[in-house]
C-alpha cells in the first residue's frame, strides 16, 4: 500500500481494497510530518495504517494538508485529527468554513457527485481550533524540506498546490488535472473558472519541478505534464464554445472528445462500463459546458 516515491516522500494509495488506484494521498516524513491530500473519509483507516507501516507515531503528524475541501481529498480530516493529536488541517481560506461544518459540502457533493459521494462517504467536522489558514505564497519548514504554498484557484476558488522545495515535488491536485494511465484528462466539475485555471497552472510551469505527484494518481516524471494540462484545457473549451454554440448538450460534447481527445477515448475503452469512471469524464464535462454559457450570459 505504501511507496516510497522520492527520499521521505510515500505515496499511499487510500482507498485501497474499496476503489483501488483512484485516490492517492502523500506521506512526508521530514522532522514535522504532512500528509498531502490525506483523502476521502472512507480511506481514513488506510491513512493510519500507512503511518503504522512506515513506524511513524502519531504526535509526530503536524500537518494534515488539504489543496481544497473537496471530499476525496480532505473528507478524512475530521476522522484524521481525532487521531492524530497534533495535526492541524492546512486549507485555502476560503475552504475552512466547510470543513468545520461539511454539511453544505455534503449535500452539493451528493447532487454533483451522486453514487461517486457514498463511495467517499461522508465527513466528519473538524474543530476549528485544529484548522490553520495558509495565505498565497506562505512556507511552511517541515524540518529536513519547507512546503510552498501557492494558491491556485480553478477548479476551485479555494485551490492550493503545494512544493516541497528542496525535494522539488509539486503537488498541484486537481489544478492540473486527473492523470491515470498515462492519460490526463481536465478536472473541470461546476462551478469552473477557466481563466483562473489557466492562471493558476502558468505559475505553476514557473517552478523547477521534478516530480509531479497528483492525487488522482501517483506520482510522474515532469515531463511536460503541466503544459499538457494547459492546452487541453484550452482544448476542451474551444470544443465546448462551439457545442454551446451549435445548441448540443454535454453527450454531443462526449461524442467530440471520444473522436478528437485520444485520452477520453482510451479511458472510456479501458473502463468500459464503469460509472465511475464515465461519471467523473461527465462532471467535467458538465462544469466546462457550464463555464462557456456563463460567460456568454
Ligand atoms: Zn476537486
Amino acid at each position: 500500500m505504501v511507496e516510497e516515491v522520492a527520499e521521505k516522500v510515500y505515496h499511499v494509495d487510500v482507498l485501497e481494497g474499496i476503489e483501488n488506484g483512484i485516490v492517492s494521498a502523500y506521506i512526508l516524513d521530514f522532522d514535522d510530518v504532512a500528509i498531502i491530500d490525506p483523502g476521502p473519509a472512507a480511506g481514513y483507516k488506510n491513512i493510519l495504517k500507512a503511518l503504522d507501516e512506515l513506524e511513524i507515531e502519531k504526535r509526530r503528524v503536524k500537518y494534515l494538508v488539504a489543496t481544497h475541501i473537496h471530499i476525496d481529498h480532505s473528507g478524512n480530516c475530521g476522522h484524521l485529527v481525532k487521531e492524530l493529536p497534533e495535526a492541524k488541517v492546512i486549507v485555502h481560506p476560503k475552504g475552512a468554513k466547510h470543513l468545520i461544518d461539511p454539511e453544505r459540502l455534503w449535500v452539493s457533493s451528493k447532487s454533483v457527485l451522486g453514487p461517486i459521494a457514498d463511495l467517499y462517504e461522508k465527513p466528519l467536522p473538524v474543530p476549528e481550533s485544529r484548522v490553520m489558514k495558509v495565505e498565497d505564497m506562505e512556507r511552511i519548514d517541515l524540518g529536513g524540506d519547507v512546503l510552498l504554498c501557492m494558491h491556485a484557484p480553478g477548479h476551485t476558488a479555494h485551490h492550493v498546490a503545494y512544493y516541497l522545495e528542496s525535494s522539488k515535488i509539486l503537488f498541484p491536485s486537481d489544478a492540473a488535472g486527473v492523470y491515470t494511465h498515462k492519460t490526463l484528462l481536465p478536472a473541470t466539475p461546476p462551478p469552473f473558472e477557466l481563466d483562473q485555471a489557466l492562471k493558476s497552472l502558468e505559475k505553476l510551469m514557473e517552478l523547477d519541478v521534478k516530480f509531479v505527484a497528483f492525487t488522482h494518481f501517483g506520482a510522474a516524471e515532469n515531463g511536460k505534464l503541466l503544459k499538457r494540462a494547459y492546452d487541453k484545457l484550452v482544448r476542451w473549451a474551444k470544443i465546448a464554445e462551439e457545442v454551446v454554440k451549435e445548441g448540443g448538450d454535454h453527450s454531443d460534447m462526449f461524442k467530440r472528445l471520444m473522436n478528437e481527445d485520444e485520452d477520453v477515448k482510451g479511458l472510456a475503452e479501458k473502463y468500459q462500463g464503469s460509472d465511475t469512471a464515465l461519471g467523473h469524464v461527465l462532471v467535467n464535462i458538465f462544469g466546462m459546458l457550464d463555464y462557456v454559457r456563463r460567460k456568454q450570459t
